[in-house]
């Protein structure tokens, strides 16, 4: 493709170039930012308007096994939001839970053009990619649910530490997946094995293993380091949802020493308790993981706001699918797949009248307002489990306007907004710049990815442009460009193209005599036979493998095809 075009007279709001806001033109060549074009190039006048990156999404559930669960398990969620066709797009259903084609398109029409599926089975990996494949426009990845794999607890309790980097390199590439993601490890073993039972701290002993959440937390925080990944290992840490898991999610950090670690959905892991009360209401302790992140420059987190009404609890974590069934009271999903992972799906509301959903709402915005380093405390709802991306435009409002803010916190249940610490914070309001990071810049660099979240020469020509609007909800509910690998997707508010998105996963180097020590596993334990097992790489499509820092180091040719 040899689409031109030059966007003038915007504001320019470019963090990782360090332009807030300055009016300059930003052009585009052949899928890519360049320095300039010839002067024939197509023009877009920006005048009174925003231009940023296109928006990336570091942590979502949008595709995979559970999903589709989660979607046939609610017709009524989508049966009142039908997303017609158009055009140039194809139709869909939306709800909590949007069907494929519906979610890349509204994900594109809110300015996103990259999103991460968060937790995905090693076996649930080959459909997970066609469901990818299946979402248009935007670029996407998976991260592959390994923290309580048996083979690889059995590896590190027998304390053979290269077999067990080796088998999680060779696991990430026989998914193609983006980067290893644990979920309340160690967790599944006691839930399957003693009926309902949970990990309730990092020095349990895991079911029939002698292991830890402690030891597995941070062999994989390890691993991931020293095999060089673009991200590093993403946590779900143990005890989410409960009173007085702030702790957990400390010493979880405090695991990490020093090394690179992410903690997603980091609101979800914030809660205290009346001294000596541990069943008692939670409270926030937003402002100690707070203090613990910003003092912590190896640590990256993304909030996981909650957002008040409809949503889709989906998790690995099947304890606390179990424990949510309850506030749900409903029909639900729990599921075990083979030796890899648990899974629970809940439809849940969030009320604002209701004290424990009010403050996790008020510990979301806690934990924003209260970061010093924008680039480390990331955007995200865990979308659809604190709230669908399609609130991401009130999220951002909540966040930049702090009248708005007050009359939200005035609605809501007053206890909760005590028991916060919401109101020390509450004279914050996040500029232009910030929001440029929290959703785009900060993502792409968590992510290791180079080529998103910035418009620097080189960078994929994935802008968004707003016009600018005192109601920020407004704005950035409705760009009105939206390009994507140069493409435009949105003119004027309307879809003028569809366009598929490509997949981003990573192959880390791994010692092939490892596959000796795999396969014996897979004939003993698997309902697939080893052969089947790996995704082959001529069946994704539009596809690139993101170096390691090894790799980089000595490029490889791109596989992209
Ligand atoms: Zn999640």
């Amino acid at each position: 493709m040899a689409a031109m075009l030059r966007i003038v007279n915007g504001r320019v709001y470019d963090p990782a170039n360090g332009l807030d806001g300055v009016v300059r033109d930003v052009c585009l060549q052949d899928g890519r930012i360049v320095a300039d074009v010839p002067p024939e190039a197509k023009k877009i006048d920006a005048h009174g308007m925003v231009v940023m990156p296109g928006g990336v999404d570091i942590h979502c559930h949008i595709a995979g096994s559970k999903v589709n669960m989660a979607r046939k398990l609610q017709p009524e969620d989508h049966r009142l939001d039908v997303h017609p066709r158009t055009r140039f797009t194809r139709s869909g259903t939306g709800g909590t839970v949007p069907s494929t084609f519906a979610t890349g398109y509204r994900y594109a029409a809110l300015g996103y053009t990259s999103a991460m599926e968060a937790a995905v089975t090693p076996l649930g990996a080959r459909s997970t990619l066609e469901e990818l494949q299946d979402t248009p426009v935007i670029d996407k990845g998976f991260f592959v649910l390994v923290g309580n794999n048996v083979l690889l607890y059995r590896l590190l309790q027998e304390g053979r530490l290269e077999e067990f980097r080796n088998t999680l390199a060779w696991w990430l590439c026989a998914t193609k997946a983006y980067a290893p993601k644990l979920v309340n490890p160690g967790a599944d073993e006691l839930w399957k094995g003693s009926r309902n039972a949970n990990i309730t701290l990092l020095d349990d002993t895991i079911g029939p293993f002698d292991l830890t959440p402690r030891k597995v937390i941070d062999a994989f925080i390890g691993a991931a380091n020293d095999l060089g990944l673009p991200h590093p290992v993403h946590i779900h840490c143990n005890n989410l949802g409960h009173t007085g898991n702030y702790e957990t999610t400390l010493e979880t950090m405090r695991i990490a020493d020093g090394r690179r670690a992410h903690i997603t959905h980091i609101q979800f892991h914030s809660y205290g308790s009346v001294a000596g009360k541990s069943g008692d209401n939670p409270t926030s302790k937003a402002r100690e993981i707070s203090e613990f992140v910003n003092t912590h420059p190896n640590i990256s987190a993304d909030v996981g706001a909650v957002m008040f009404g409809r949503s889709t609890s989906m998790t690995a974590d099947a304890p606390l699918a179990y424990m949510l069934r309850r506030f749900g009271g409903g029909k639900w999903i729990n599921a075990d797949t083979e030796h890899e992972s648990g899974c629970g799906i809940v439809p849940f509301t969030y009320q604002d009248k209701v004290y424990t959903n009010a403050l996790q709402w008020a510990i979301g915005l806690e934990l924003f307002l209260r970061s010093e380093d924008p680039w480390r405390m990331v955007f995200s709802t865990d979308h659809p489990n604190g709230g669908s991306f399609m609130s991401y435009p009130k999220l951002i409002r909540l966040l930049m306007d702090r009248e708005f803010r007050k009359q939200e916190m005035a609605k809501v249940n007053q206890k909760a907004i005590e028991a916060s610490g919401l109101r020390d914070c509450q004279d914050r309001e996040l500029s232009l710049y910030e929001i440029a990071i929290i959703t785009r810049a900060g993502p792409a660099r968590l992510l290791g990815l180079t080529c998103k979240g910035h418009l620097g020469v080189g960078a994929d020509a994935d802008v968004t442009i707003y016009e600018e609007n005192a109601d920020k909800e407004e704005m950035f509910s409705t760009p009105r460009y939206v390009i994507k690998g140069g493409e435009l997707i949105i003119e004027d508010h309307e879809f003028r193209a569809d366009s598929d998105g490509r997949v981003f996963h990573v192959a880390p180097d791994y010692d092939p005599a490892i596959e000796q020590v795999i396969q014996p596993f897979f004939e003993d334990f698997y309902s697939i036979q080893f052969a089947n097992y790996p995704v082959d790489i001529e069946y994704l499509h539009h596809h690139e493998v993101v170096p390691t820092t090894h790799q980089a180091a000595a490029p490889v040719a791109s596989e992209t095809t």
